[in-house]
Protein backbone atom coordinates (compact mmCIF):
# COMPACT_ATOMS: atom_id res chain seq x y z
CA UNK A 1 0.00 0.00 0.00
CA UNK A 2 0.48 3.49 -0.77
CA UNK A 3 1.28 6.43 1.75
CA UNK A 4 2.80 9.36 2.52
CA UNK A 5 4.62 10.73 5.18
CA UNK A 6 2.90 14.05 6.79
CA UNK A 7 5.42 14.36 9.60
CA UNK A 8 9.26 13.76 10.78
CA UNK A 9 10.31 14.65 14.58
CA UNK A 10 13.56 13.71 16.42
CA UNK A 11 12.25 12.97 20.11
CA UNK A 12 15.99 12.25 20.78
CA UNK A 13 19.36 11.50 19.94
CA UNK A 14 18.33 8.47 18.10
CA UNK A 15 14.65 7.96 17.82
CA UNK A 16 12.68 9.61 15.33
CA UNK A 17 8.27 9.79 14.90
CA UNK A 18 7.31 9.29 11.47
CA UNK A 19 3.63 9.82 10.28
CA UNK A 20 2.36 8.23 7.45
CA UNK A 21 -1.24 8.61 5.84
CA UNK A 22 -2.96 5.82 3.51
CA UNK A 23 -5.62 7.53 1.19
CA UNK A 24 -8.39 5.59 3.21
CA UNK A 25 -8.52 4.07 6.80
CA UNK A 26 -5.76 1.86 7.49
CA UNK A 27 -7.18 -1.16 10.10
CA UNK A 28 -4.67 -2.53 12.41
CA UNK A 29 -5.14 -4.06 15.75
CA UNK A 30 -2.54 -2.44 18.29
CA UNK A 31 0.83 -4.52 18.52
CA UNK A 32 0.99 -5.60 14.93
CA UNK A 33 3.87 -4.10 12.30
CA UNK A 34 3.70 -3.06 8.99
CA UNK A 35 6.78 -4.14 6.34
CA UNK A 36 8.35 -0.96 4.77
CA UNK A 37 9.98 -0.94 1.21
CA UNK A 38 13.30 0.57 2.44
CA UNK A 39 15.43 0.84 -1.04
CA UNK A 40 14.89 0.61 -4.80
CA UNK A 41 15.95 -2.95 -4.67
CA UNK A 42 12.76 -3.76 -2.67
CA UNK A 43 14.73 -4.50 0.64
CA UNK A 44 12.42 -4.65 3.76
CA UNK A 45 12.24 -3.52 7.36
CA UNK A 46 9.31 -4.42 9.65
CA UNK A 47 8.55 -1.31 11.80
CA UNK A 48 5.73 -1.54 14.74
CA UNK A 49 2.62 0.80 14.63
CA UNK A 50 2.90 3.10 17.48
CA UNK A 51 -0.23 4.97 16.97
CA UNK A 52 -3.71 3.58 18.37
CA UNK A 53 -5.82 2.60 15.58
CA UNK A 54 -8.44 4.16 13.95
CA UNK A 55 -8.15 6.78 10.47
CA UNK A 56 -5.99 7.51 7.91
CA UNK A 57 -2.79 7.89 9.68
CA UNK A 58 -0.07 5.66 12.06
CA UNK A 59 2.84 6.73 13.33
CA UNK A 60 5.67 5.02 13.81
CA UNK A 61 8.71 5.01 15.97
CA UNK A 62 12.44 4.33 14.69
CA UNK A 63 15.73 4.35 15.60
CA UNK A 64 17.99 4.95 13.55
CA UNK A 65 21.02 3.62 15.88
CA UNK A 66 21.64 0.52 13.77
CA UNK A 67 22.74 2.51 10.70
CA UNK A 68 21.71 0.22 8.02
CA UNK A 69 19.55 0.42 5.10
CA UNK A 70 16.38 1.22 7.28
CA UNK A 71 17.69 3.65 9.37
CA UNK A 72 19.12 5.27 6.27
CA UNK A 73 15.82 5.56 4.82
CA UNK A 74 14.02 6.95 7.60
CA UNK A 75 16.53 9.25 8.65
CA UNK A 76 16.75 10.90 4.54
CA UNK A 77 12.84 11.07 4.26
CA UNK A 78 11.46 14.05 3.91
CA UNK A 79 7.73 15.33 4.32
CA UNK A 80 5.68 14.86 1.56
CA UNK A 81 7.36 11.71 0.12
CA UNK A 82 5.95 8.23 -1.07
CA UNK A 83 6.41 5.07 1.74
CA UNK A 84 5.54 1.60 0.39
CA UNK A 85 4.56 -1.09 3.19
CA UNK A 86 3.04 -3.90 3.73
CA UNK A 87 0.55 -4.79 6.03
CA UNK A 88 -0.76 -5.24 8.59
CA UNK A 89 1.28 -8.09 9.73
CA UNK A 90 1.89 -10.01 13.24
CA UNK A 91 0.17 -11.82 15.85
CA UNK A 92 1.46 -9.56 18.72
CA UNK A 93 -1.75 -8.26 20.17
CA UNK A 94 -3.35 -8.24 23.51
CA UNK A 95 -5.02 -11.18 23.58
CA UNK A 96 -7.71 -10.83 26.53
CA UNK A 97 -10.44 -8.20 26.30
CA UNK A 98 -12.47 -6.79 28.78
CA UNK A 99 -13.32 -8.68 32.03
CA UNK A 100 -15.85 -5.80 33.08
CA UNK A 101 -18.88 -7.45 34.70
CA UNK A 102 -20.96 -4.69 35.30
CA UNK A 103 -23.14 -2.73 33.29
CA UNK A 104 -23.89 0.83 31.28
CA UNK A 105 -26.63 2.96 33.12
CA UNK A 106 -26.76 6.64 30.93
CA UNK A 107 -23.35 5.85 29.57
CA UNK A 108 -21.74 5.68 32.93
CA UNK A 109 -20.08 1.85 33.90
CA UNK A 110 -21.67 0.67 37.29
CA UNK A 111 -20.44 -2.41 38.89
CA UNK A 112 -16.83 -1.98 38.41
CA UNK A 113 -14.42 -4.21 39.71
CA UNK A 114 -11.55 -2.60 41.94
CA UNK A 115 -8.48 -3.30 39.64
CA UNK A 116 -7.18 -6.61 39.94
CA UNK A 117 -3.59 -7.71 40.45
CA UNK A 118 -4.36 -11.45 40.14
CA UNK A 119 -5.66 -10.78 36.63
CA UNK A 120 -2.51 -7.73 35.47
CA UNK A 121 -1.23 -7.16 32.36
CA UNK A 122 2.25 -6.47 32.16
CA UNK A 123 4.42 -5.14 28.81
CA UNK A 124 8.20 -5.18 29.00
CA UNK A 125 10.16 -2.99 26.67
CA UNK A 126 13.69 -1.80 25.82
CA UNK A 127 14.45 0.79 23.10
CA UNK A 128 12.12 0.95 20.24
CA UNK A 129 10.27 -2.12 21.77
CA UNK A 130 8.27 0.79 23.43
CA UNK A 131 6.43 1.44 20.11
CA UNK A 132 4.07 -1.44 19.69
CA UNK A 133 3.69 -1.37 23.57
CA UNK A 134 2.41 2.10 23.79
CA UNK A 135 -0.47 1.40 20.80
CA UNK A 136 -1.45 -1.49 23.12
CA UNK A 137 -1.13 0.52 26.29
CA UNK A 138 -3.34 3.37 24.93
CA UNK A 139 -5.50 0.98 23.51
CA UNK A 140 -6.48 -1.40 26.20
CA UNK A 141 -6.71 1.21 29.15
CA UNK A 142 -9.67 3.38 27.87
CA UNK A 143 -11.42 0.58 25.89
CA UNK A 144 -10.87 -2.75 27.79
CA UNK A 145 -9.57 -3.18 31.05
CA UNK A 146 -10.36 -0.85 33.67
CA UNK A 147 -10.74 -3.80 35.93
CA UNK A 148 -6.93 -4.89 35.81
CA UNK A 149 -4.19 -3.55 36.48
CA UNK A 150 -1.89 -2.32 33.92
CA UNK A 151 2.04 -2.37 34.31
CA UNK A 152 4.95 -0.52 31.74
CA UNK A 153 8.27 -1.70 32.63
CA UNK A 154 10.44 0.27 29.89
CA UNK A 155 14.29 0.14 30.05
CA UNK A 156 16.57 2.22 28.24
CA UNK A 157 20.41 2.83 28.28
CA UNK A 158 20.74 6.33 29.15
CA UNK A 159 18.91 9.59 30.03
CA UNK A 160 19.77 11.37 26.43
CA UNK A 161 17.48 8.35 24.81
CA UNK A 162 14.63 9.19 26.87
CA UNK A 163 11.59 10.77 25.34
CA UNK A 164 7.58 9.66 26.36
CA UNK A 165 8.22 9.95 29.83
CA UNK A 166 5.45 12.38 30.25
CA UNK A 167 3.36 11.08 28.01
CA UNK A 168 3.27 8.03 30.03
CA UNK A 169 3.07 9.70 33.33
CA UNK A 170 -0.10 11.42 32.52
CA UNK A 171 -1.42 8.16 31.69
CA UNK A 172 -0.57 7.26 34.78
CA UNK A 173 -2.32 10.44 36.84
CA UNK A 174 -5.58 9.85 34.36
CA UNK A 175 -6.15 5.73 34.79
CA UNK A 176 -5.65 4.61 38.59
CA UNK A 177 -4.94 1.01 37.62
CA UNK A 178 -1.82 2.04 35.62
CA UNK A 179 1.69 2.24 36.49
CA UNK A 180 4.65 3.16 34.58
CA UNK A 181 8.28 1.94 36.03
CA UNK A 182 10.89 3.11 33.92
CA UNK A 183 14.69 1.89 34.68
CA UNK A 184 17.88 3.06 33.50
CA UNK A 185 21.08 0.20 32.76
CA UNK A 186 23.83 3.14 32.22
CA UNK A 187 22.13 6.26 34.06
CA UNK A 188 24.69 9.13 34.98
CA UNK A 189 25.57 9.63 38.75
CA UNK A 190 22.81 12.68 38.69
CA UNK A 191 19.76 10.44 37.30
CA UNK A 192 17.23 10.34 40.09
CA UNK A 193 15.02 7.18 38.97
CA UNK A 194 15.54 3.91 38.74
CA UNK A 195 18.62 1.99 37.78
CA UNK A 196 19.41 -1.37 35.88
CA UNK A 197 17.56 -3.90 33.38
CA UNK A 198 14.16 -4.61 32.99
CA UNK A 199 15.15 -8.12 34.32
CA UNK A 200 15.91 -6.72 37.59
CA UNK A 201 12.06 -5.23 37.67
CA UNK A 202 11.16 -8.50 36.85
CA UNK A 203 12.73 -10.30 39.50
CA UNK A 204 11.82 -7.77 42.53
CA UNK A 205 8.02 -7.82 41.22
CA UNK A 206 5.24 -9.96 42.91
CA UNK A 207 3.59 -11.87 39.96
CA UNK A 208 0.46 -13.50 40.53
CA UNK A 209 -0.88 -16.57 38.83
CA UNK A 210 -3.55 -15.24 36.38
CA UNK A 211 -0.88 -12.10 34.74
CA UNK A 212 -0.33 -12.16 30.98
CA UNK A 213 2.95 -10.66 29.93
CA UNK A 214 3.89 -8.32 26.43
CA UNK A 215 7.54 -8.32 25.94
CA UNK A 216 8.88 -6.63 23.33
CA UNK A 217 12.82 -5.71 22.27
CA UNK A 218 15.93 -7.72 21.15
CA UNK A 219 15.97 -11.41 21.45
CA UNK A 220 18.17 -11.54 24.35
CA UNK A 221 15.82 -9.33 26.35
CA UNK A 222 13.17 -11.13 25.58
CA UNK A 223 14.53 -14.97 26.16
CA UNK A 224 16.18 -13.53 29.49
CA UNK A 225 12.75 -12.04 30.55
CA UNK A 226 10.96 -15.09 29.28
CA UNK A 227 13.37 -17.96 31.37
CA UNK A 228 13.09 -15.22 34.91
CA UNK A 229 8.64 -15.41 34.45
CA UNK A 230 8.65 -19.30 33.59
CA UNK A 231 11.52 -19.86 36.85
CA UNK A 232 8.82 -17.58 38.83
CA UNK A 233 5.94 -20.00 37.95
CA UNK A 234 4.46 -18.38 34.94
CA UNK A 235 2.86 -20.19 32.05
CA UNK A 236 4.93 -19.64 28.58
CA UNK A 237 1.37 -19.56 27.12
CA UNK A 238 0.97 -16.02 29.26
CA UNK A 239 3.90 -14.88 27.97
CA UNK A 240 3.64 -13.28 24.41
CA UNK A 241 6.43 -11.38 22.56
CA UNK A 242 7.74 -10.21 19.88
CA UNK A 243 11.43 -10.10 18.81
CA UNK A 244 13.15 -7.17 16.99
CA UNK A 245 16.40 -9.40 16.00
C1 LIG B 1 8.40 -7.35 13.94
C2 LIG B 1 9.45 -6.28 14.03
C3 LIG B 1 9.09 -4.99 14.39
C4 LIG B 1 10.07 -3.99 14.46
N1 LIG B 1 9.69 -2.74 14.85
C5 LIG B 1 10.62 -1.76 14.95
C6 LIG B 1 10.25 -0.45 15.39
O1 LIG B 1 9.08 -0.17 15.67
N2 LIG B 1 11.23 0.49 15.47
C7 LIG B 1 12.54 0.22 15.16
O2 LIG B 1 13.38 1.13 15.25
N3 LIG B 1 12.92 -1.01 14.76
C8 LIG B 1 11.99 -2.00 14.64
N4 LIG B 1 12.36 -3.25 14.22
C9 LIG B 1 13.75 -3.44 13.75
C10 LIG B 1 13.83 -3.02 12.28
O3 LIG B 1 13.07 -3.88 11.46
C11 LIG B 1 15.25 -3.05 11.74
O4 LIG B 1 15.83 -4.28 12.03
C12 LIG B 1 16.10 -1.94 12.32
O5 LIG B 1 15.55 -0.68 11.95
C13 LIG B 1 17.53 -2.01 11.76
O6 LIG B 1 17.48 -1.98 10.36
P1 LIG B 1 18.69 -1.38 9.52
O7 LIG B 1 18.44 -1.71 8.10
O8 LIG B 1 18.92 0.06 9.89
O9 LIG B 1 19.94 -2.15 10.07
P2 LIG B 1 20.50 -3.57 9.59
O10 LIG B 1 21.32 -3.40 8.38
O11 LIG B 1 19.37 -4.54 9.52
O12 LIG B 1 21.39 -3.89 10.83
C14 LIG B 1 22.56 -3.13 11.12
C15 LIG B 1 23.17 -3.65 12.42
O13 LIG B 1 22.36 -3.26 13.54
C16 LIG B 1 21.92 -4.38 14.29
N5 LIG B 1 20.52 -4.11 14.67
C17 LIG B 1 19.40 -4.43 14.00
N6 LIG B 1 18.30 -3.98 14.64
C18 LIG B 1 18.72 -3.39 15.75
C19 LIG B 1 18.05 -2.74 16.84
N7 LIG B 1 16.71 -2.65 16.89
N8 LIG B 1 18.82 -2.20 17.83
C20 LIG B 1 20.17 -2.29 17.80
N9 LIG B 1 20.87 -2.90 16.79
C21 LIG B 1 20.16 -3.45 15.80
C22 LIG B 1 22.04 -5.56 13.34
O14 LIG B 1 22.26 -6.76 14.07
C23 LIG B 1 23.25 -5.17 12.49
O15 LIG B 1 24.44 -5.50 13.16
C24 LIG B 1 11.43 -4.29 14.17
C25 LIG B 1 11.78 -5.60 13.80
C26 LIG B 1 10.81 -6.57 13.75
C27 LIG B 1 11.23 -7.97 13.37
Amino acid sequence: MKSKLVEKKRLSEDYWWFELEFIKEFNFKAGQYVSVKVNEAGKRRAYSIASVPGGKKIGLLVNVSPGGVGSKFFENLKVGEEIEVLGPLGRFVVKTGSTFDGFHLGGVRVGTQPPSEEKSLIFVGTGSGIAPLKSMIEDVLPNRVNDRSVYLVWGMRYEKDLFWQKEFEELERKYKNFKFILTLSKPSVSWQGRRGRVTDVLKEMKILKGAEFYLCGSSVMVEDCQKILVGKGVNEEKIHFEKYG
